[in-house]
């Protein structure tokens, strides 16, 4: 399946890649735009010549917050945003290592604690993405004056993940019977 036919069907159709015109309203809105790679207007331009590696591999795909400026701000309908997590999905699957190790960690951590307790304890998830990425001992002070200020809830007993483990492991062996 082309690279542009895959990332629409993930997208559930809404990427639109060819209805881009390239008239860069979705870099121009995007609150990360300075910091990423290749810009919303570029990825959606890669994505339609079939740069699969300059997508897959990019920073901006993992530094997208999904917050959906973009998509909202198209003239032609088209949603880089959908088609940001549609690349993520696919680097995902084809084994690609995230360009941002922090993001891909704090992912895994967050599906992992989903497994783990059917919610999300953010302070769990926060404290092993610092972990894994060596940036545990400077959070420290910060994560210490939210815990004197009342801000860090304890984590639930990790019993609540049994629907969610089910439902993860249906998906997975869905995913596989493809
Ligand atoms: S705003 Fe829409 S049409 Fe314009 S470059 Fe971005 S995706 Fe393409
Ligand atoms: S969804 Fe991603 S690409 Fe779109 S504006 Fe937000 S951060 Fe930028």
């Amino acid at each position: 399946m082309a690279f542009r036919h895959e990332i629409e069907a993930l997208s559930g159709h809404a990427a639109r890649v060819n209805l881009c015109f390239q008239c860069s309203k979705c870099s121009a809105g995007c609150p990360l735009a300075d910091k990423m790679d290749l810009q919303p207007a570029q990825v959606m331009h890669s994505i339609r010549l079939g740069r699969e590696e300059a997508v897959l591999n990019s920073r901006a795909i993992w530094l997208c917050l999904g917050c959906e400026t973009c998509s909202a701000r198209c003239p032609q309908q088209v949603e880089p945003a959908a088609a940001m997590n549609a690349a993520r999905i696919i680097a995902l699957r084809r084994g690609i290592k995230p360009s941002v190790k922090e993001i891909g960690v704090y992912y895994r951590g967050f599906v992992d604690n989903m497994r783990l307790n059917g919610k999300i304890h953010d302070a769990s998830v926060a404290g092993i993405t610092q972990l894994l990425t060596g940036q545990l001992i400077e959070s420290l002070p910060l994560a210490w004056k939210l815990v004197v200020r009342g801000r860090v809830k304890p984590p639930p007993l990790p019993l609540g993940g049994g629907r969610f483990r089910r439902l993860y492991n249906n998906v997975l062996a869905k995913e596989k019977g493809h």
